[in-house]
């Protein structure tokens, strides 16, 4: 029986308190990932869980109940246990998603941490996401865990010869689920600008006139809608500005890591909104930079929408967009995060979390 469960089974007055706590669950609105979607439809008007005494509240101090809405980063725990610090008891835990249980879609992604890890879970409710009948079943289930102090498994689970039912006359094996891939191939060949012989009459004249007004060291067309201009480093910014004649907003930045060649390939994804023609274009501009000094102009004084990606890639991989105020400093990582996790050679080191209860 857990501490919280334990204090609501002592004394005289336990009934009234069980009874109590049973139709006042109060969960903090602490949403995470998508997950949050299924929790808003579980109290919206259709499935009302109000109804069954639990209402969303905004202040943790006044609440007693956490849903885990999906993912957990190794940002967002510190967050969750802040929270559940700061809730009086008797307080409880619901982790919803695939995401919380194991990883979910991002299983083996350098920043996922599992809630459990962080806080003591009462309830896990499977699926991607949950539905909302999942949901509520789980608070029901809550709710008899602090009648009866213990949790009771509603469905009984058996055993079924998927090939008999199916009428499938071999063995089914099973299958197991995919490893997490502990190895990359060494000297992988990245090759951003391969040419295809695509019929697109309008690419083929974006790049007569590009090879006109650009200095560029390569300009192809990679499919329908896809052209890649390769420059300098020093000719970016007069490639970028005149583009930007043309295409009026950028789409992407992105770096790509090639360890192996020493090297950074830094990406900007230019698009168009006000040329309906130009619409479904996208031209990438990249450059190569050395990766003992990732230094590359910042075009953010061209296309302003470039400056929360270039500090997003700063932080991500230490490119360092010169012109940019916001390099050196912290952004969107936790202060305490080792510098630079996607670079491919960046180790993680294993956090540790207490659990107490
Ligand atoms: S379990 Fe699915 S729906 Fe929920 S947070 Fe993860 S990806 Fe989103």
């Amino acid at each position: 029986m857990s501490e919280d469960v334990r204090f609501l089974h002592s004394g005289i007055l336990s009934p009234i308190k069980k009874w109590g706590t049973k139709w006042s669950l109060w969960p903090v609105h602490l949403v995470t990932a998508c997950c949050g979607v299924e929790l808003a439809h579980a109290y919206a008007c259709g499935y009302d869980a109000e109804r069954i005494g639990s209402l969303n509240y905004g202040i943790c101090r006044q609440t007693n109940l956490i849903i885990v809405e999906g993912a957990i980063t190794r940002k967002m725990a510190k967050v969750l246990r802040i929270t559940w610090e700061q809730m009086p008891n008797p307080k409880f835990v619901i982790v919803m998603g695939a995401c919380g249980l194991k990883g979910g879609l991002f299983w083996n992604s350098y920043h996922m941490v599992k809630p459990s890890d962080v806080v003591p879970v009462d309830f896990f409710v499977p699926g991607c996401p949950p539905t909302p009948e999942a949901l509520i079943r789980a608070i029901v289930q809550l709710q008899e865990k602090i009648v009866t102090g213990e949790a009771k498994n509603s469905v009984e689970f058996k055993e079924v010869d998927l090939g008999k039912l199916l009428g499938v006359a071999e063995e089914v094996k099973p299958k197991k689920p995919p490893k997490s891939p502990k190895k990359v191939e060494a000297k992988p060949e990245i090759v951003i600008d391969k040419a295809r012989d695509v019929e697109w009459k309008l690419g083929k004249k974006l790049v007569e006139e590009f090879e006109k007004i650009l200095t560029a060291e390569s300009i192809t067309i990679t499919d329908v809608n896809r052209i890649c201009v390769r420059v300098k480093r020093k000719n970016l910014i007069s490639v970028v500005s005149k583009l930007a004649k043309k295409f009026d907003h950028v789409k992407s930045v992105n770096v790509i890591d090639v360890p192996h060649e020493n090297k950074f390939i830094v990406e900007f994804w230019l698009g168009c909104y006000s040329n309906k023609e130009l619409m479904p274009v996208l031209v990438n501009v990249a450059t190569e930079v050395p990766r003992d000094d990732p230094k590359v102009p910042s075009i953010a004084g061209i296309f302003p929408s470039a400056d929360y990606m270039e500090r997003e890639m700063h932080e991500l991989f230490g490119v360092w967009f010169e012109g940019n105020p916001w390099m050196g400093r912290n952004f969107l990582l936790d202060p305490d995060t080792p510098k630079y996790p996607l670079r491919k050679d960046f180790k993680l080191e294993e956090d540790r979390f207490v659990v107490e209860g």
